[in-house]
């Protein structure tokens, strides 16, 4: 283990930041209590409870497919993405695999959790109400214990860039910020082009995490034939049809669509396995391209750094960076 030798003004300043938007950041946290969720898939179509159970410092966000005896746990990391069609799926090296987990992992992502054990007897995280919204009132309601342990954040070192036709996506270095900048483009004149940028540390993060997946009217029937989308319906998607919107009860917020593609993106970059330290900005993404960020991130060394930031200093006493370890 080396002692981090870099400038580190950049870390008083992310303490600092930390310590504003909440002090338990520094440390790790789970759930005080075990939280249960019953509902469909909205890709499978199948019923499916989903338990999610306290875990200790240092275990990470672990699945566990309890319909099965054996070979049934799976990590949420990006080198275990095996689909990224129009969700997230994750798979173990025996082929057993969890879909849409994005909204879930945007849940922890957001709220800052950093072990659970998720418990569920079938393929798919239940979609609820196509948001983050019941998970994230399940957290809270539970509440958080937290650890004397510290968490560990990634700090991107060099700009990264994938670019492929319309679709982009960039990591560029930041001191301290967590940033994602979203932008989304659609010929119907209802999502039409939304834009938005949240910072992940300082934000209010409820909008985003109450933004619905959605889709066009005329993409259903696609979708069928793919396979997907059989528990899909106005209880868990917005549906888009011409200039309306077929939910009666209409938009949680202006910016819904894209919020929801960053509360998409939120889970998706936590398969790192830990907060990200950059500024990420999309145009026109999803799942596929930021698993490839995190892929081409994480294919070379010095393209980030695992740091490790121990602490319950006061913001007086942020300059004891002793503490401050590098572990990458
Ligand atoms: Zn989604």
């Amino acid at each position: 283990m080396m002692v981090f030798s870099c400038n580190i003004s950049w870390v008083f300043n992310l303490k600092n930041i930390l310590y504003k938007s909440s002090m338990s950041l520094l440390t790790q946290k789970t759930i005080s209590k075990k939280i249960s969720f019953s509902g469909i898939g909205i890709h499978s179509g199948k019923n499916v409870r989903l338990d999610i159970l306290p875990a200790a410092p240092n275990t990470g966000i672990l699945f566990k497919r309890v319909d099965l005896k054996k070979n049934n746990l799976i990590y949420p990391l990006y080198n275990n993405v095996s689909d990224t069609k129009l969700c997230t799926t994750i798979s173990n090296e025996h082929g057993v695999k969890v879909s849409t987990i994005e909204h879930l992992m945007g849940a922890f992502y957001g709220i800052g959790i950093d072990n659970v054990q998720i418990e569920l007897n079938s393929d798919e995280v239940p979609i609820l109400d196509g948001s983050a919204k019941n998970f994230v009132d399940g957290i809270n309601n539970a509440g958080l214990t937290f650890s004397d342990q510290p968490i560990k954040i990634i700090k991107i070192n060099k700009n990264i860039n994938i670019n492929e036709g319309e679709k982009s996506i960039s990591l560029d270095t930041s001191n301290v910020t967590s940033e994602i900048e979203f932008e989304i483009k659609y010929k119907n004149k209802i999502i039409d082009t939304q834009k938005n940028k949240i910072n992940i540390f300082e934000d209010n993060l409820e909008d985003i995490f109450n933004s619905r997946t959605f889709c066009l009217y005329e993409d259903i029937e696609k979708l069928k034939k793919l396979n997907l989308g059989k528990g899909g319906s106005l209880e868990n998607a917005i549906v888009v049809r011409n200039n309306k919107i077929l939910n009666i009860e209409g938009l949680r917020n202006n910016l819904e669509f894209v919020n929801h593609k960053i509360l998409d993106c939120m889970g998706d970059l936590f398969l790192s396995g830990y907060k990200i330290v950059g500024s990420l900005k999309c145009s026109h993404g999803g799942h596929e391209l930021t698993n490839k960020l995190l892929r081409k991130v994480f294919s070379d060394k010095s393209n980030y750094s695992l740091i490790e930031i121990k602490g319950k200093q006061l913001p007086h006493n942020f300059a004891n960076y002793y503490n401050l370890k590098s572990i990458a």
